[in-house]
């Protein structure tokens, strides 16, 4: 097999999915794939679906195509997953990973071990996009499949700032703008523009946040009684846990929030060394080393203490291995 996507040729009924809460990549990376897969396989039947989109991604027209209705039973012949770091966050969709007659996995996860009867998980790329683009034909990709993929890049990277982007992010990146996509529209609207909300989750976040381990972390849990009286939803906290960790001094950031159904998810982020895959690998979550995350039914408050004390230790080995080359 020369091509991942070569996959495709052997399948009529396709179906596409990424991970619970979707974020830029993940809606980026599905729709984009869907685009691609209907303007050069014709005569392909191909489904996309993910359990939400988020207001913030509609900007890119090729998100419309993406469905949020998983009651329809179907044995599709190919399964492609994108973005899924393990089989559990497919979420809603492992009814159809497990009926499918084969199943694709393309992803950039170092926390993915490989879930599918293929897979292509290239974890030195920034985004599931990065990957995606990669195995495409550059040629046939269309400005609007160009436009899914520039925004899941942007979303990874932090507008091409975070350690992941490489100069293959980078050319990516720039033989997509020659598709004469509206790039800076898409990195305004889809990245920095936020609501009045979202704007004052981030202040009321950054003003209620507790520092610890010498200023070297800062973390706040915010509670369903919380996002409930101000009437946000989880996507209006996207975005908060990297604004966290800008602030000086800061190593790890941590931010958790409620489910309505009661678990309490975890997004940690680094700045420079801490591996938080390995933080968030504890608690059977995962990611990448600057930013991962969990998923737990337990007290936050006990979760947070240990997710300290972790955060403690691999900042006390770098100290000690410092020193020790000194
Ligand atoms: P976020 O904190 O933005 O939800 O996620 C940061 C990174 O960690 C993303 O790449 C995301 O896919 C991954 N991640 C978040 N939550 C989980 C989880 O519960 N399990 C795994 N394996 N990865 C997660
Ligand atoms: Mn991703």
């Amino acid at each position: 097999m020369n091509n991942i996507l070569d996959e495709l040729n052997n399948a009529s009924d396709i179906m596409i999915a990424g991970h619970v809460r979707p974020d830029g990549d993940c809606v980026g990376s599905c729709s984009a794939l869907y685009c691609y897969i209907r303007d050069n396989y014709p005569g392909k039947h191909v489904d996309v679906r993910l359990e939400h989109v988020p207001d913030s991604y509609r900007f890119i027209s090729a998100s419309s195509y993406i469905s949020t209705d998983y009651t329809e039973e179907k044995e599709y012949d190919l399964f492609i997953s994108v973005d899924v770091s393990n089989k559990e966050r497919l979420g809603k969709a492992l009814k159809y990973f497990g009926s499918a007659g084969k199943t694709v996995c393309i992803d950039h996860h170092i926390s993915n071990e490989g879930f599918a009867d293929v897979n292509l998980v290239v974890p030195e790329a920034s985004s599931a996009c990065e990957v995606l683009a990669g195995v495409m034909d550059m040629d046939k990709i269309s400005r609007e499949a160009a436009e899914a993929l520039y925004m899941g890049i942007i979303c990874d990277t932090g507008v091409f700032s975070y350690s992941c982007t490489s100069r293959q992010t980078m050319e990516i990146a720039g033989k997509l703008m020659e598709k004469g996509i509206p790039y800076t529209d898409i990195i305004e609207n889809v990245f920095y523009e936020k609501t009045l909300l979202q704007q004052r989750l981030l202040g009321k976040c950054l003003l209620s946040a507790k520092m610890s381990l010498g200023g070297q972390m800062i973390a706040y849990y915010i509670t369903r009684e919380e996002m409930d009286s101000w009437g946000a939803r989880n996507e209006d906290l996207e975005g908060i846990v990297s604004q966290m960790r800008q602030t000086r001094g800061v190593e790890v950031s941590v931010l958790a929030s409620e489910d309505p159904e009661g678990s309490i998810k975890f997004s940690l982020r680094s700045k420079s060394y801490v591996n938080v895959n390995l933080i968030a690998g504890c608690f059977g979550g995962g990611g990448h080393e600057r930013a991962a995350g969990f998923t737990v039914f337990e007290d936050p408050y006990k979760v947070f203490s240990e997710v300290e004390k972790l955060t403690a230790e691999q900042i006390l080995r770098r100290v000690q291995e410092r020193t020790g080359n000194d």
